[in-house]
């Protein structure tokens, strides 16, 4: 009995300890990540993946093309990525949700969102208890998470001039975030030129009152976040148009990302 009760208190302690174990090499395997990224070669088949499904990368000149798979590859190794309702996360989720975030980051070198370490993936969009409403993505910084519903996020990159695309939005709710959450990376947006493109997200979301310009979706005007989650999406999904409908927003939107989708072959200082 005594015997008994000692080797399982002896299992118990052994799968306790190998728990502790495995959690703290995925900890380390997190933290290691920048060395990672310069000690690993870039794997293939995510370069593949990304020639095969990620117009923006193609785009880029080799050299950048380069940096851009480096970005990638760190994304994918400093981040958990974790299924929701279904089986295991493929290389070809990783890849172009991590790819969605460096378009987003490309002028911003050291921008990787460091605070959101979770990316939490549904097959398809996902029913909220909170908001009882189907979600297609959000954002917790409370809990450090980016959420995508797969299926949006591939519909938003299948029509590539269409004006919405669900991991960009998200990624710009966490980059907006990011900017104010007091971690190693913090602060980079310049504070004036932000100030001037909230002034912008009102005087644009006025004239749309008023039954003017209607650039963007009614939604974009639901608050600053909103506006500049819509503004990304259509900054990268439809530039000439943007730049040709609100020239001056668009350029304030090329300093603060300090990028241009319109030059995308010769990205301004990356
Ligand atoms: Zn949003």
């Amino acid at each position: 009995m005594w015997l008994s009760l000692l080797a399982m208190a002896v299992l118990a302690a052994g799968f306790y300890y190998r728990h502790q174990v495995q959690e703290g090499y995925r900890y380390v395997g997190k933290r290691a990540a920048p060395l990672r990224t310069i000690i690993t070669p870039v794997p293939l088949r995510f370069k593949e993946i990304l020639k095969n499904y990620f117009p923006y990368y193609n785009q880029l000149k080799p050299d950048h093309k380069r940096k851009f798979e480096r970005k990638l590859v760190y994304f994918i190794f400093s981040k958990y990525f974790i299924p929701r309702n279904f089986g295991g996360v493929t290389d070809e989720m990783k890849v172009l949700i991590a790819a969605s975030a460096v378009q987003l980051t490309f002028g911003l070198p050291r921008v990787f969102m460091a605070h959101f370490n979770r990316i939490l993936i549904y097959p398809d969009d996902y029913y909220s208890e909170i908001t009882r409403r189907y979600h297609r993505g959000e954002v917790n910084p409370a809990y450090r998470t980016i959420v995508l519903s797969w299926r949006s996020f591939v519909m938003g990159y299948l029509q590539p001039t269409g004006t919405t695309n669900v991991g960009l939005h998200e990624m710009a709710h966490a980059l907006r975030l990011q900017n104010i959450i007091r971690v190693n990376e913090f602060d980079f947006f310049d504070a004036e030129l932000l100030d001037v493109f909230d002034q912008w997200a009102d005087r644009v979301c006025a004239q749309m009152e008023e039954g003017g310009v209607r650039f963007f979706r009614p939604y974009a005007c639901t608050n600053h976040q909103e506006f500049f989650a819509v503004a990304v999406e259509n900054f990268f999904e439809r530039p000439a148009a943007f730049k040709k409908e609100l020239p001056e927003l668009y350029g304030v939107m090329t300093r603060l990302l300090n990028q241009d989708p319109m030059t995308i072959t010769q990205p301004a200082a990356v």
